[in-house]
């Protein structure tokens, strides 16, 4: 599901639609470029019908990404691209459905502000419940033999697309009817209570694509969440502030490259487990190799894919990218061939080293019941550029032994 948003330039007006995935806005008429982004979560409502009515807004999780189920025998992954309702108003219904596919979104913008928002609850918490509903159904499929070992002992999400949209709705006659369309959805009940809160301003900001260093534009697909500077040779990724410089290395090459794909390098603190060192993570992973005593002192960072891949190909990436430790090299330049869009978020990427852990476990016994309450404390986060050589068959990574088929590259982008 793909949603579109529709906005006005912010410097011509002139209509501009969006995909949701789109962090550059791109101005037909006037041809301005600017940087999308948001202090919080982007919040969108779908435009009612009629504007006479005081309008309630009931607020959804949308949610596109991933998620992680550790079990005793394997960890299950799967892609969740759903809208989940966020507060509890009985038959209310539980997903936007298609809805929003229908209607083109609109930012909340401070405007709305006269609308009474429904406050919502986490995401987190609003997907386990709809989870163990799930569960319960698949259960009494499944016969009671089949189910054993079925334990989930930590769950993820890493979400590439995470947002809250409103449904307008208004009361008439005893019932909420959807502002939308316009049709009666549900009769108010005694027992409807709900929880008003004011809406914010949320932060969302359009900012020059022009580098903060040297006022060079800056590089980067529709969707990326780093953009490159070129002429002065940075990386920049949103935050609070407006752009912030990140980090960046370079996996050397002989020869160069035709493709660099960008991994999150994280060094992080790992609460209730023994993963400092490289000797460690031998250990842990159980690696046939003899451990070197100078290994106890080498420091390993945790690796993750910055762009979108399937779950499953993710795991992977991340496990061989993560116990190769690669030399990385601080380099002047950004290599001359085609970077691949990083379009996995930095916080995502860093909920996903548990994930990480748990797969490079070997026995996974002990790691078990601790897994739920690890904490990961990110110490340092860059971006390292992986160079991959295009084959006929697709990109590989040789060190690595990683290859991914060009379609799967692709397509990631659409998960
Ligand atoms: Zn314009
Ligand atoms: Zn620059």
């Amino acid at each position: 599901m793909e949603l579109r948003i529709s906005h006005e330039c912010p410097q011509c007006s002139a209509p501009v639609t969006l995909e949701e995935t789109d962090r550059l806005l791109e101005c037909a008429f006037c041809r301005v470029k600017l940087y999308i982004t948001s202090k919080e979560t982007f919040h969108y409502w779908m435009q009612p019908k009629r504007t006479d009515r005081e309008l309630i807004l009931i607020p959804y999780w949308r949610f596109k990404g991933m998620t992680f189920s550790c079990k005793a025998q394997k960890t299950e992954e799967r892609i969740v691209d759903t809208t989940l309702i966020a507060a509890d108003i009985k038959g209310m219904p539980v997903s936007l459905g298609v809805r929003p596919q229908a209607v083109p979104l609109r930012y909340v913008t401070l405007d709305v502000n006269r609308y009474f928002f429904v406050s919502y609850k986490p995401f987190k918490s609003v997907f386990s419940t709809m989870e163990t509903k799930f569960q319960r159904i698949e259960k009494l499929k499944v016969k009671p033999s089949l189910s054993a070992g079925n334990t989930v002992f930590h769950r993820a999400f890493i979400g590439e697309t995470m947002s809250v949209i409103y449904l307008p709705t208004y009361i008439n006659n005893n019932f909420f009817y959807d502002a939308v369309t316009d049709k009666p959805i549900v009769p108010l009940n005694r027992e409807t209570q709900l929880d008003f809160t004011k809406a914010k301003d949320w932060g969302l900001r359009f900012l020059a694509t022009l580098c903060p260093y040297c006022g060079w534009d800056l590089k980067g697909e529709k969707d990326s969440l780093v953009l490159f500077c070129r002429n002065c040779n940075s990386a920049w990724e949103a935050s609070l502030s407006g752009l912030k410089k990140i980090e960046f290395s370079v996996v050397p090459q002989e020869g160069g490259a035709s493709i660099f794909l960008p991994f999150w390098k994280i060094k992080a603190n790992v609460s209730s487990v023994q993963l400092n060192s490289y000797a460690d993570l031998v250990r842990f992973a159980n690696l046939p190799k003899v451990i070197k005593s100078e290994w106890e002192n080498q420091e390993i960072a945790f690796w993750v894919p910055a762009f979108k891949i399937q779950p499953r190909h993710f795991l992977r990436a991340s496990k061989s990218a993560t116990l190769a430790q690669l030399k990385t090299q601080k380099e002047l330049a950004l290599p001359k061939g085609y970077i691949f869009t990083v379009n996995l978020p930095e916080s995502e990427a860093i909920e996903a080293v548990k994930i990480s852990i748990f797969d490079l476990a070997v026995p996974k016994k002990e790691i078990l019941p601790i897994i739920d309450s690890i904490e990961v404390k990110p110490l340092s986060v860059e971006i390292v550029l992986v160079p991959f050589q295009e084959t006929s068959h697709g990109y590989i990574q040789q060190t690595l032994h990683l290859s991914f088929g060009r379609g799967l590259l692709w397509y990631g982008r659409n998960i």
